[in-house]
């Protein structure tokens, strides 16, 4: 059996682009360019939690990575250095080969260096610490919503919760919107250059990890700022072609796992948000205002401007919430029912 470093040599190291010192020795170096601050997040995947343990290794590799470039995304900054650390319950060769297939996949997509990690026995537990780099003063951050803001969404949320539905026979859909569903839940698309291009423009921004609503969540309450969220502007074209309305909606709403951009900015720069949308290829779509009253509140109309009861926002690893509708809700609680 290959050791510990050589497994590391064989899998992990690669040359770096930007880096002073990467892979091999006790620490790395770094040199942010001048004027830019560092931007730093970390994401664990843990088996039975995260991702169910049959899950192709190669669609793992860029998944661990991807979801916390996405957090990188949601700070309009630009991913460039990442240390991974894993733990392993054995050496398998050919998972590692795929594994670090999909990783470094991911990695050269986004120009990011793997600059170091840390490599052990253990339950399968995939944890990715990432530094990007944004000009000083222009990351955005959750708290920054203002009354008056629109509340804008990228691309169509809810397709990674609704391809696991049909992964675990909850759900049927047309093979096409299958494979779009499925494709969403194994290898989602980071919104970096959309995050970029948002910089200056929208005055507050999260990634949707959790689900629409707990993720509006967050910024309402760090902004001290209420939302009206409209229904009937939401996207969602493979969602419509799920025959089961209510699971649809819950996918839309409380599904996590798509790693769009969910964020507000003021009326006077819905030209450049779209232009951007445009220049890019990536649906913008306006769902609702952000208002004063209420700090942390938030009203759902429907397409005859009824308010429904919201429900579950979302998915929450402590407070108990297992029918949550995300893709992350629903492995979690079947992980957490096993251990009972
Ligand atoms: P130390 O014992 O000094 O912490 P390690 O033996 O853990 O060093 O790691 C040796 C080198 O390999 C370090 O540069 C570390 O950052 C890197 N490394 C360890 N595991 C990984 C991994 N999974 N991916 C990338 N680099 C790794
Ligand atoms: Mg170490």
């Amino acid at each position: 059996m290959p050791s510990e470093f050589a497994l590391i040599d064989r899998f992990f190291r690669r040359p770096v682009h930007h880096t002073i010192l990467g892979v091999g020795d006790d620490g790395a170096l770094l040199r942010p360019a001048p004027g830019m601050e560092l931007a730093i997040s970390t994401d664990m995947l843990v088996a039975g939690t995260h991702f169910l343990p049959d899950t192709d290794p190669e669609a793992l590799g860029w998944k661990t990575l991807a979801v916390n470039v996405s957090d990188l995304a949601a700070m309009g900054a630009q991913p460039r250095w990442a240390l991974l650390a894993l733990a392993l319950p054995e050496v398998d060769e050919a998972w590692l080969a795929a594994f670090a297939r999909g990783l470094f996949d991911c990695a050269d997509t986004f120009g990011i260096d793997l600059i170091g990690g840390d490599t052990t026995r253990g339950p399968l537990n995939l944890c990715v610490t990432l530094c990007g780099e944004v000009p000083a003063g222009q990351a955005l951050r959750r708290s920054g919503a203002r009354p008056g803001d629109d509340v804008w969404v990228s691309g169509q949320p809810g397709r990674a919760s609704l391809g696991l539905a049909c992964l675990q026979g909850r759900a049927r859909l047309a093979p096409a919107y299958e494979a779009d569903c499925l494709a969403a839940l194994h290898r989602p698309q980071p919104r970096v250059a959309l995050g970029l291009a948002l910089r200056g423009l929208a005055s507050a921004a999260i990634d949707i990890s959790d689900g629409l609503l707990a993720d509006l969540g967050h910024i309402l309450e760090q902004s001290g700022v209420s939302a009206t969220l409209h229904l009937a502007c939401m996207p969602g074209a493979a969602l419509a072609a799920c025959a089961d309305a209510q699971l649809a909606r819950d996918c839309l709403l409380a599904g996590g796992d798509d790693y769009e951009l969910l964020f507000t900015a003021p009326p006077t720069k819905r030209e450049s948000i779209e232009a951007a949308g445009s220049a890019m290829g990536i649906g913008l779509i306006r769902i609702g205002e952000i208002g004063g009253a209420g700090a942390g509140s938030l009203v759902l109309l429907d397409a005859r401007g009824q308010s429904l009861a919201p429900g579950r926002r979302g998915y929450d690893h402590f407070s108990g919430e297992r029918e949550a509708g995300s893709a992350l809700g629903v492995i979690a609680a079947g992980a957490a029912d096993e251990s009972r």
